[in-house]
């Protein structure tokens, strides 16, 4: 579970980067060890290879982009994991957050609507001997019904409302984390499950994120 990040030039960076992160509240202290184990150079495109390091969103193949590090760092700790918990990860894109869930969570099922998002992202994760992942190729509105409920869920792509089936998936006291909006800003959204059908809900700021799309993605 636990490959060095690199030395030299490149460990410097990867320094400087959790050295912003904590300026901006990230204190989460398995958190912060999950980033620096966390290699990103891998997750990150060739083309962008020299902006592994720096706290920004690049883009990936499919139109899609892997998170600023800032805002996975935010997502996360908002998440508030505790090492036996089941995730449920909407949006896998390049792999990146969800290699970071790996290392905080029991299990972490991850959705994509690109097949071949889903499939590098897996070789990425063997790479790293992550194996406490579970994959789908679908569309992450509809949640995962057969391996619901889930203690957490974080959804990676912009909500363009709230998403009910998937608020139905979390198990009581659950939290959920996710941009809501339609427009090119979202809202950061954090729901916490109390009673019944009622929600805890809070803004936890601005973000932007590519938008979430129904059903699954046609490639060639
Ligand atoms: N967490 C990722 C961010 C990827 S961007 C990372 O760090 O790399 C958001 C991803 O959500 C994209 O890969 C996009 O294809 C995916 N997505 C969008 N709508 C979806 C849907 N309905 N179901 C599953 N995945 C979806």
């Amino acid at each position: 579970m636990s490959e060095k990040p690199n030395d030299g030039p490149e460990r410097t960076r990867l320094q400087r980067l959790l050295d912003t992160l904590k300026a901006q509240d990230i204190t989460d202290k398995k958190l912060l060890h999950a980033l620096e184990y966390t290699p990103r150079d891998l997750f990150v495109p060739e083309l962008f290879l020299d902006r592994s390091w720096e706290d920004s969103a690049i883009p990936i193949n499919c139109g899609q982009t892997i998170s600023q590090p800032y805002i996975v760092a935010l997502m996360t700790q908002a998440l508030k994991l505790e090492g036996r918990h089941r995730v449920l990860e909407i949006g896998t894109g390049s792999g990146y957050q969800t290699a970071v869930l790996s290392r905080l969570a029991r299990y972490v099922y991850t959705i994509e609507r690109y097949r071949s998002l889903m499939v590098e992202a897996e070789i990425r994760h063997k790479r790293l001997m992550l194996e406490n992942i579970i994959y789908r190729f679908g569309d992450g509105w509809e949640g995962w019904p057969e391996q619901a409920p889930f203690d957490r869920i974080l959804v990676t792509a912009a909500l363009p409302e709230v998403p009910t089936p998937l608020l139905a998936q979390l198990k009581p006291k659950g939290i959920m984390v996710g941009p809501l909006g339609k427009g090119s800003t979202q809202r950061l959204m954090r729901y916490v499950k109390l009673q019944g059908d009622d929600f805890l809900k809070e803004d936890l700021g601005e973000v932007r994120f590519v938008p979430l799309i129904a059903g699954v993605a046609r490639e060639n």
